[in-house]
């Protein structure tokens, strides 16, 4: 996907600060961040959000998350971090290739806006 930022940032056509980088996850330092550790996980293949995951990317998506629980380790927010996934305009998605945000390292209220 030409178009698509993530994608972009997958190939290393823009510049991101990489984290992660495996055959099928991609991760990397949000530009925008909303907490002191804040992470994209992303699938290296374009998946526009959850709402288009198939019954066989039942195992990237545990990649996804092991990746996010060896992360946050390494971060040093393990056993403190939280995993967002928007998916859709209404619930805040405005990158549509599917990630997970990592957030931690200040406390988190509940429920989120
Ligand atoms: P969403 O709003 O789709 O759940 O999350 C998209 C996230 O991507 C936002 O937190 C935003 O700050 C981040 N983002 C958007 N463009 C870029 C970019 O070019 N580089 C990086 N590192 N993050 C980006
Ligand atoms: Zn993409």
């Amino acid at each position: 996907m030409k178009e698509c930022i993530f994608c972009r940032i997958v190939a290393g056509e823009i510049p991101a600060k990489m984290v992660h980088q495996d055959d099928e996850v991609v991760a990397f330092r949000d530009a925008s961040p909303k907490a002191p550790v804040h992470l994209l996980l992303v699938p290296r293949r374009h998946i526009a959000s959850l709402d288009d995951v198939q019954p066989a990317d039942a195992a990237l998506l545990g990649r996804l998350l092991i990746a996010a629980k060896e992360l946050a380790a390494g971060e040093g927010v393990g056993g403190a971090y939280r995993l967002v996934t928007n998916c859709g305009s209404t619930a805040g998605q405005s990158v549509f290739h599917l990630h997970v945000h990592l957030l931690g390292g200040r406390p988190m209220g509940w429920p989120p806006g």
